[in-house]
Formats: C-alpha cells, sequence, structure tokens
C-alpha cells in the first residue's frame, strides 16, 4: 500500500507538471482545458450516447449523472459533481475512477496503468497540445 501511495504521489507530481487539467472519464483521454472537453464531449456526442450525456451537465443532470458515473465506474454524490468542471479535473478521476469496484477492500498490487490510461496521455500529446 505505501508503495502505491508513493506511486500516486509522484504521478500526481507528474501530472502537476503537464498541460492536462482534465480529463475525459470515458476514453479517459487528457486535455488542458474543460471547454476543449466539452468539445470532445459534443465531438464524439454524435454517434456514442455516453458522451452525448456527459456534455448535458447544464441541461440535464439527470442523463449527466447516470452517464458519469457508468463512466467511472463509481457512484459519486451529486453534491460533488454540482461545481463547475471539479468533476473531471485530473486527480477528481484518478482518485475515483473505478472505485465501486474496490468494494472496500484495498488492493496492494494493483497497478497504476489499472487506474490511469497512459496510453490516453500518449495519445493526448500528439493531438491536444
Ligand atoms: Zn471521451
Amino acid at each position: 500500500m505505501a508503495s502505491l501511495q508513493r506511486q500516486l504521489n509522484t504521478l500526481k507530481k507528474v501530472l502537476e507538471k503537464t498541460s492536462i487539467n482534465v480529463i475525459c472519464p470515458l476514453c479517459l483521454r487528457g486535455f488542458s482545458r474543460a471547454d476543449v472537453l466539452y468539445a470532445h464531449f459534443r465531438q464524439e456526442g454524435g454517434e456514442d450516447t455516453m458522451h452525448a450525456g456527459l456534455a448535458m451537465k447544464q441541461a440535464d443532470f439527470g442523463t449527466f449523472i447516470s452517464c458519469y458515473e457508468r463512466a467511472m465506474g463509481a457512484s459519486i454524490p451529486s453534491s460533488m459533481l454540482r461545481d463547475g468542471h471539479e468533476c473531471f479535473k485530473t486527480w477528481f478521476i484518478v482518485e475515483n475512477y473505478r472505485r465501486d469496484a474496490e468494494n472496500g477492500a484495498v488492493h496492494p498490487d494493483a497497478s497504476l496503468g489499472e487506474l490511469f490510461n497512459f496510453d490516453a496521455l500518449d495519445d493526448c500529446e500528439s493531438t491536444c497540445v
């Protein structure tokens, strides 16, 4: 557990140095700004109802929260989702992604690769910076 915590602390520092501030909880792609993330939701939402739902936070909060929780694999109190773009912030996603899958058990060997899609980060460097 201590080792994983150290890795997470390192990852947090690494992320602070990147231009990634928000993350799509469906594809785990990182973006520098919330408006770029919302443009991604709308673009992908043309073919994917989950992405479309994520773009509906203002218009239809009920649809938004059901899509958001399915994407995250975790139930998140709606009070944590109402404020601005907090629920798409990098570290919020990292901390809560697939949280319910843990079932309260500690997984000391859980790899960071499962928590975080590094391929998505690589992808972002070429397309989003
Ligand atoms: Zn996406």
